[in-house]
């Protein structure tokens, strides 16, 4: 039965063969599911882990199968890629980058403080079940790391141990992001996005200084946001 959608449970759910769902996806199982015991699902562990399991047992505050299928890294990009992006004044917003940003592969996510930003709190709970929701949805089996808040100059002074690019709408047209990936990447691929109001030019100056290559997405002022999906989805194109 084609399944619409995979389900979550961290590795700390699996005992050898077995997996128990935690509670609020095993409400969500019992929910969706018609067929109950002898039922197989797809069950993902965000860390990699693709697993096709034999329900055995469901009931709303419980649901326990058995591992009949395992395989690894199903869904996901050969590339490593990881997103720094300004906090976000609008929380919608930035959720809905968070949804895409799982949706387009990404690894790793840190959100950080810059001269610009106006938000210095996350909403890791929300940010968790969104991500966690993109996860079983596109059907992946990673779900980004999403790192604790940073100061942008950490962020820059870590440098970028691989290929390092800072979005910037002031550089030239011609600094383009397939200039700057060489193909075939491999390894990591760090990539920051400013806030809504952007980048100091102190900001990338220090981002230069410090071995992150500035590029254009190209004429148009893209929302934060935006410019990240767009990043996720460009880095996906250029090696496929
Ligand atoms: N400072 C401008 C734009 C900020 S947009 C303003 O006030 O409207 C937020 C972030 O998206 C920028 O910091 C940059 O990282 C990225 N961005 C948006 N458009 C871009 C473009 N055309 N080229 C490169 N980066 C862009």
């Amino acid at each position: 039965m084609l399944q619409t959608t995979s389900f979550y449970a961290p590795p700390s759910a699996f005992q050898g063969e077995w997996v128990t769902l935690p509670s609020d996806e095993a409400h969500h199982a019992a929910n969706v599911l018609r067929g109950g015991a002898g039922e197989e699902v797809v069950v993902v562990d965000g860390e990699g882990g693709w697993y096709q399991i034999r329900l055995e047992e469901v009931r709303k505050s419980r649901v326990v199968g058995k591992v009949v299928n395992r395989r690894k890294d199903v869904g996901e990009s050969p590339y490593d890629l990881t997103i720094g992006i300004g906090l976000l004044k609008n929380r919608r917003r930035f959720e809905t980058f968070l949804e895409k940003a799982v949706e387009l592969g990404v690894r790793r996510i840190i959100p950080f403080v810059s001269k610009r930003t106006e938000k210095e709190k996350l909403r890791r709970d929300r940010a968790e079940r969104v991500m966690v929701a993109a996860l079983k949805q596109t059907q992946r089996s990673r779900l980004p790391h999403l790192e604790e808040r940073q100061v942008l100059e950490e962020v820059i002074g870590a440098g970028p141990n691989g290929l390092g690019l800072i979005c910037h709408e002031e550089v030239d047209q011609s600094l383009t992001l397939r200039g700057a990936v060489s193909e075939p990447v491999t390894g990591q691929i760090h990539v920051l996005v400013g806030p809504e109001g952007g980048f100091a030019d102190q900001e990338v100056a220090a981002a230069a200084d410090a071995g992150w290559q500035p590029v254009s997405l190209g004429p148009r002022r893209l929302r934060a946001e935006t410019a990240g999906i767009a990043v996720a989805a460009g880095i996906q194109f250029l090696g496929s």
